[in-house]
């Protein structure tokens, strides 16, 4: 593992634990050469998963591309980026080998955001929707309050 200080990388691990109820491991480092100590995760990412979109194009599933699309909706918002993480780790803990439609993975994202930010939920929801006017943004409030 590269030292992010000094790009050496003789680091050893002094602390491996799982966290997320098992679903990912993180390890704490300490770089031998100089001493600068940080954490690693390892998270899961499914292989064979195989996302299809509406217009019926496929692609693998990317873990990193679904993180940058949750990041978005919780832009400003008060989610420490573990809670982040959890979030996508049970998201992808619940997609199976094979192919999966992108409507599935949104209504999944979704779920998981309503219980975390419900404003986070707001956003991700109007651009997964495609929200085109103001009657569906207040459609999707009056759903979140009657909750
Ligand atoms: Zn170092």
């Amino acid at each position: 593992m590269k030292c992010p200080r000094c790009s050496g990388d003789d680091d050893r691990v002094s602390d491996t634990r799982e966290v997320n109820g098992g679903l990912a491991i993180r390890r704490r480092r300490v770089c031998n050469r100089c001493g600068f100590r940080f954490s690693t995760y390892e998270e899961i990412n499914p292989d064979g998963v195989v996302v299809v979109k509406r217009d019926g194009t496929r692609q693998p599933f990317d873990r990193k591309k679904l993180e940058q699309a949750v990041k978005r909706a919780c832009g400003k918002r008060p989610i420490p980026s573990e809670r982040l993480r959890e979030l996508l780790d049970r998201v992808v803990g619940e997609l199976k080998q094979g192919e999966v439609a992108s409507d599935k993975v949104a209504e999944l994202i979704m779920k998981e955001l309503y219980k975390t930010d419900v404003v986070a939920y707001i956003r991700f929801a109007s651009v997964y929707r495609k929200f085109t006017d103001v009657e569906q943004f207040l459609a999707v409030i009056s759903e979140v309050s009657e909750k």
